[in-house]
């Protein structure tokens, strides 16, 4: 059976990784790794993290199973942070279990679409974070492309996205990143979200909001606020939430997917076909990680260190993207301003595949072939390499 079976292409940002691990070059920079790292290029478990997980080890009697919903004050309490002041309003209308990471509430919810309406179509941005095709397209969903940057590539075309927002049709699914797109770092202004939460009411499409990285743009509520005016606003919508970077759970795989349903009954319906779903794919998910995010949110001490760090590890990202525009306009290269007005981990850079290429042979400087670079893995040390280096590619 298996003889059958062609290997397929490597995973780009996968061999990015492994170039980089064999480069012996002393300078080698890793702009590709879509992960925290702080000023010693490391990504370390974060301390409120650390307190909660430790504390709750020692309370731990029993690793029973979870049930497919996994863990329910876990839940709670996450519906709390994403939804915020709007959540009372909106709370028996929510179906939401955990899920095993963002990837995992991304999978549920598209199998949710399948299920509740089969012939309806996701818009994605082009670009977006490429999972987002297999982890939607693999259900057998329709996916179609809205413009999402202008041709510079660093910049919203905003008239282009409306344009295609009058191509969608009633009962689509028009997927929008809750905050720091990836991979682009262009983020829509409050009024924008405003705009196309009239627009889906206007043509009965249903907005499923990806919030991977709530607190990495301008602040935790500030960065709920696009999901929370929808809520406020419009009978369904449909969010998965990571708590791999916000909480530096990463392979601990901790998420939540929620469908805000027109009524109470149909959210009773929706979270027992959600329960179907996840007994189809991994039956339940795993306990730790959403056990360490409930117990440090329950717990207003460890919740506010969880606060302080989170908004430190967002300075810093901002402050990385500043010395990086102010660097290159010292060096006469004042048009990559856009990074330093961008939000969240990644910007693309807007330069070339031969000078992508090019920094990587020759500077040992690696960033995905469509220019993504990983704002976090800049530092104090190698910034001022990373700068010099892409303007001399800009120059051979
Ligand atoms: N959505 C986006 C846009 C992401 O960038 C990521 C993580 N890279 C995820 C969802 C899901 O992450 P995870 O499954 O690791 O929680």
């Amino acid at each position: 059976m298996f003889d059958s079976l062609q290997a397929l292409p490597a995973d780009p940002i996968l061999g990015l990784m492994q170039l980089y691990r064999n480069d012996a070059h002393p300078q080698k920079v890793d702009l590709g790794v879509g992960v925290y790292k702080n000023d010693a290029g490391q990504t370390p478990v974060m301390a409120a993290v650390k307190a909660a997980e430790v504390q709750l080890l020692a309370q731990q009697n029993s690793k029973t199973y979870v049930g497919p919903a996994g863990n329910e004050a876990f839940v709670a309490l996450m519906k709390q942070l994403t939804f915020g002041e709007c959540l009372s309003s909106v709370d028996d209308r929510l179906a939401a279990v955990q899920t095993p990471g963002g990837c995992g509430a991304l999978k549920v919810a598209a199998e949710l679409i399948k299920t509740a309406s089969p012939t309806a179509a996701i818009w994605v941005s082009s670009p977006t974070w490429g999972n987002h095709i297999p982890l939607l397209g693999n259900a057998g969903l329709q996916l179609r492309e809205y413009p999402y940057l202008s041709q510079c590539q660093t910049q919203l075309d905003w008239p282009a996205m409306q344009a295609a927002m009058d191509q969608v049709k009633a009962g689509d699914v028009v997927l929008l990143h809750g905050s720091c797109h990836n991979p682009t770092g262009v983020d829509l202004t409050l009024a924008q979200w405003q705009w196309l939460a009239d627009k889906a009411l206007e043509k009965g499409f249903i907005p499923f909001v990806d919030m991977a990285y709530q607190g990495f743009g301008d602040g935790i509520e500030e960065d709920a606020a696009g999901l929370r005016y929808m809520a406020s606003v419009l009978p369904e919508l449909l969010l998965a939430v990571s708590c791999s970077k916000n909480f530096g759970l990463y392979r601990e795989r901790v998420g939540m997917v929620v469908a805000m349903c027109p009524s109470g009954g149909a959210s009773v319906a929706a979270t027992t076909h959600m329960l179907s779903i996840v007994r189809g794919i991994y039956s339940m998910p795993p306990d730790h990680g959403a056990a360490i995010v409930a117990h440090l949110l329950a717990n207003g001490a460890l919740a506010n260190e969880w606060r302080a760090e989170l908004d430190s590890m967002r300075l810093r990202i901002q402050q990385l993207r500043c010395q990086f525009a102010d660097t290159m306009a010292a060096l006469g290269y004042p048009e990559f301003q856009f990074v330093a007005n961008q939000k969240g981990m990644f910007s693309y850079l807007g330069i070339s595949q031969p000078q992508v290429t090019w920094l990587a042979e020759q500077k040992s400087i690696y960033l995905l072939s469509s220019s993504r670079a990983s704002i976090a893995g800049l530092s104090r040390d190698n910034l001022d390499y990373v700068c010099h280096s892409l303007a001399q590619s800009i120059t051979v």
